[in-house]
């Protein structure tokens, strides 16, 4: 039985009596594919942001979501592979945010937290990598924007766009634009 938070979620699962099907998966990722306009966006797990609406993204299937902790690109790679085989995406924007818990909990924390919980794991739990932001987010958005350009899993032929988004102000600027069209 479900008890906690859930349990007000689920009685919102009314609405599948007004739910309209989307189309098969097979039939929207050739949709996908045929348009070479497939966007994925990398952003933070943060709630307080929601890039369909700060990028304006209606429900048209041409953009989809990565959620990572800080949007960090070496946590999303494997799904970028994935999704790169289906729909074929030309585009990844990795957008990162002002005031991430990222740039307020570092890996040290994170790693602090996780030898307490399981001490016989320390050695493999300090070499870890968690996604913190030491310096500045563009700094941190050029370093994953370079790892997705160096990555072999990533096609050499996708624009990678970087972002920055004030979320006090809600505005987005570009760090890292389109190159330009050979
Ligand atoms: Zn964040």
């Amino acid at each position: 039985m479900i008890t906690g938070p859930v349990v007000e979620m689920l009685a919102h699962s009314k609405f599948a009596a007004t739910y309209k099907s989307p189309p098969g998966l097979l039939q929207m990722a050739t949709a996908l594919r045929a348009s070479g306009k497939g966007v994925v966006v990398i952003s933070c797990s943060d709630p307080r942001l929601n890039p369909y609406e700060i990028l304006g993204i209606e429900a048209t299937l041409k953009a989809t979501m990565v959620r990572t902790a800080g949007g960090r690109a070496f946590d999303a790679i494997r799904t970028l592979a994935v999704l790169q085989t289906i729909g074929n995406p030309t585009t990844i924007v990795v957008m990162h945010h002002t005031d991430c818990g990222m740039t307020h909990f570092h890996d040290d924390a994170v790693k602090k937290a996780l030898i307490e919980q399981s001490p016989s794991e320390k050695v493999a739990i300090e070499g870890m990598k968690f996604g913190e932001i030491k310096d500045s987010i563009e700094d941190s958005i050029r370093e994953d924007v370079a790892i997705l350009e160096a990555s072999p899993l990533i096609k050499k032929s996708t624009q990678i766009i970087g972002l920055a988004y004030d979320i006090m102000m809600g505005v987005l600027t570009e760090v890292i634009g389109s190159k330009s069209e050979v």
